[in-house]
């Protein structure tokens, strides 16, 4: 059996990340690239995150060592800054997968990422909009906390970037 770039991705969904253990680094959108040479070696690109969040280290050496448990010896990771990740690489599974967890994924956002949309989020319980910004630092560097004026609930938002 040969292997194929579909394959490794769907091994890498197995990798979560450490704090939202429902998002898949794959969902997350740091997995950038999988390339399969013809000696079947494997190299695959991660691009980090917040530089804030801690753990890159440990979700490459989880890409490692989900990669040999099914049996992939030939493998090299790669960890890139070219391409800075954002928020909107999220893939929309991802942003379920963080509202059903109860954490407000990120809004889109279209060029400039200004303050309006840092105060901005939707209320993973309702849907409501109607929500207030308490502190743009929540218990982790990448979240931040909100209230919801309908539900009347705190929740956490993963925040822009
Ligand atoms: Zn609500």
């Amino acid at each position: 059996m040969s292997l194929t770039k579909e394959h490794i991705l769907t091994l890498l969904e197995e990798v979560k990340d450490p704090e939202i253990p429902v998002l898949s680094l794959v969902d997350l959108g740091v997995i950038t690239g999988v390339v399969i040479s013809e000696e079947e070696h494997v190299t695959v690109n991660m691009t980090p995150t917040f530089a804030g969040c801690p753990a890159m280290d440990y979700m490459k050496k989880d890409v490692e060592r989900t990669l040999e448990q099914h049996g992939i010896s030939k493998y090299t990771v790669i960890m890139s800054f070219d391409k800075p990740w954002d928020s909107n690489k999220i893939s929309d599974k991802g942003r379920q997968h963080l509202k059903e967890f109860g954490l407000a994924p990120p809004p889109k956002y279209n060029m400039v990422l200004d303050l309006d949309i840092l105060e901005y989020a939707s209320c993973p319980y309702c849907n409501s909009d109607n929500t207030t910004m308490r502190t743009p630092f929540g218990p982790t560097l990448c979240r931040s906390m909100h209230y919801c004026n309908d539900c009347r609930q705190m929740f956490e938002q993963f925040k822009p970037l």
